[in-house]
């Protein structure tokens, strides 16, 4: 049993790569200007600075790709494949129209992924709450996709997860009654915003009320006040996994986590707050192979070497989490310390959900959910189908 909550870092090309690292990077890699070694940006590989065991990839970028594992060494990586949900809903945002096939879309996350989120269209893109005649299509469109999920799956060893979405207690309960028949091996849940975890919990804890206590996702969310409740969540819940693409900031606007710190970043070439640096401040396995002038250089390499930085650092902190939370009372000392009081509103919740059951902890934590609050109050009109 995996007592650990597991970072997935996604990909949004169309083969499996750091964020922002173009095709040639991906495929030369780059030299250390200390050893000459070649080493590879690709973190799930022998020849990478360091090892991570999860990847997540999209089917909206990679669909081109009928199989993007032959002939690849992919020895101990979990893949998780989200359909294009998230996509769909961004490019309908932009007033485009994408055609997917759900039968289509299964058939590649069979064949490239352990886990495959199934085809959805996530509710809370917007600001503002959607209509109920809009949640009920989004809803039926989940509900379509499952069955053909269902009727033409044919790879046991593909995971499918069933997905959650919903703003409050009334839309999870509407949307779970409904999908709920479909027998998948997993659940995903799409809480927005992504950095608030009070709302992430309560969102989690009504799927353990329901009986889930293993493989759940938590899809597009990281952060130093979230990961924490995963972790600590791991405690009762069986494999979750949560992705992120934060770290490829790295990439797109040359930003560098400071070591020990995912709040603070400093950035390097034309954009940088650092020009007098003459070395860089970590000694960690992407930057003992990389010098100043690879991340002040205009170009693609600094970019990458960046991303490769930050995501260590994301890694190391969901590392640090899973170690803390098993001993309560300094992962609790650390929250104090080095996160907004949410999070520890989050866990406060979670602990009196476990004790007292979901509804008695939702109706006392709710009020806390600011957002939920001014949804409420500020109801939208917003139509996207
Ligand atoms: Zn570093």
């Amino acid at each position: 049993m995996s007592h650990d909550a597991y970072l997935v870092p996604a990909s949004s090309a169309e083969v499996p790569k750091i964020i922002g690292c173009t095709n040639k990077l991906a495929e030369e890699g780059w030299i250390s200007p200390y050893t000459g070694k070649k080493l590879a940006f690709n973190w799930w590989r022998e020849d990478a600075p360091y090892k991570h065991s999860h990847l997540l990839v999209s089917y909206f970028y990679a669909k081109n790709k009928a199989d993007f594992r032959a002939g690849q060494d992919l020895k101990g990586l979990t893949i998780i494949s989200d359909s294009g949900g998230f996509q769909i809903a961004t490019q309908h945002l932009k007033g485009l129209k994408t055609d997917l096939q759900p039968e289509k879309v299964l058939h590649w996350q069979e064949v490239n992924s352990d886990i495959a989120i199934a085809l959805d269209f996530p509710i809370s893109m917007e600001e503002y709450m959607i209509t109920p005649e809009e949640f009920k299509k989004r809803l039926e469109f989940l509900y379509n996709n499952n069955q053909v999920y269902q009727k033409n799956r044919n790879n046991a060893d593909t995971k499918i997860y069933n997905v959650l979405h919903g703003d409050n207690l009334e839309q999870w309960e509407e949307w779970y009654n409904t999908v709920k028949e479909f027998k998948f091996e997993g659940w995903s849940i799409g809480v927005k915003p992504s950095y608030m975890p009070l709302k992430i919990s309560l969102a989690i804890m009504f799927l353990y009320e329901k009986g889930i206590r293993k493989n759940l996702h938590i899809l597009g969310t990281t952060g130093m006040n979230v990961i924490p409740i995963f972790a600590y969540l791991s405690n009762f819940i069986e494999n979750i996994t949560y992705d992120s693409s934060t770290f490829g900031q790295g990439a797109m606007s040359r930003n560098y986590i400071t070591p020990m710190s995912l709040r603070w970043d400093i950035s390097f070439g034309d954009k940088t707050n650092a020009k007098n640096f003459k070395e860089l401040p970590c000694k960690c396995p992407v930057c003992q192979h990389m010098t100043i002038k690879e991340v002040m250089d205009p170009g693609s390499l600094g970019g990458a070497l960046c991303s490769h930085h930050n995501l260590y650092w994301t890694v190391q902190y969901s590392y640090l989490m899973n170690t803390l939370k098993s001993e309560k009372r300094l992962f609790l000392k650390f929250i104090d310390n080095f996160c907004t009081p949410e999070t520890k509103h989050a866990i406060d919740f979670i602990d009196l959900a476990m004790k007292q059951g979901f509804k008695v902890a939702y109706d006392r934590y709710i009020i806390h959910d600011e957002l939920f609050r001014w949804k409420q109050e500020n109801p939208g009109k917003l139509t996207l189908f």
